[in-house]
């Protein structure tokens, strides 16, 4: 599988997502979750122990957690990785240790524990599927945002008609 193929899927997949405005990871998380119909909690998580993001899908809600050390832009991708890993539904699970996973849910019964580690890591394909995809997602969204902070020009009279024709064309541009 070669990466310009990974990279056509993932601007197919981008095309299909309406990403929210202002764009933060948390308004993209809130999306997710009301178009999979299951709630999904963000939680941030100590550096140690782990990769720096993981997704657990349980029966009653998706939880992300991130490495809540970090900040910016890289919290932002390593967030928006986790939540790729869901668009894609690629299934729970970076590569996590038993101890680790009973940290982040200290009330998670063993059981459940040992069915989510029996599961493969994930696969070269759905790592670049991830990354690729969360990289587009931050890019564009940091477009989008600085589009919507710019106005079109300075002069009043442009702006005066630049806003009368965004309404004429609706919500939806
Ligand atoms: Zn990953």
């Amino acid at each position: 599988m070669d990466l310009r193929s990974v990279r056509r899927r993932c601007e197919v997949r981008l095309r299909e997502l309406d990403l929210p405005q202002p764009f933060t990871t948390q308004a993209l998380a809130r999306s997710l979750a009301e178009r999979r119909g299951r709630p999904l909690r963000l939680l941030p998580k100590g550096a140690g122990g782990g990769p720096c993001g993981v997704w657990f899908a349980l029966d009653e809600a998706d939880y992300v957690f991130f490495d809540g050390t970090t900040s910016g832009l890289h919290r932002e991708h390593i967030i928006a990785h986790e939540l790729a890993h869901l668009m894609w539904d690629h299934g729970t699970s970076e590569v996590i240790a038993p101890d680790v996973v009973a940290d982040l849910l200290p009330d998670l019964d063993p059981a459940t524990v040992r069915r989510m580690l029996s599961r493969s890591s994930y696969s070269t394909v759905e790592e670049q599927e991830a990354e690729v995809l969360a990289s587009m997602v931050v890019q564009q969204a940091e477009v989008a945002d600085r589009a919507a902070a710019e106005p079109v020009s300075s002069d009043p009279e442009v702006q005066r008609l630049g806003g009368m024709l965004q309404r004429r064309r609706g919500p939806r541009g």
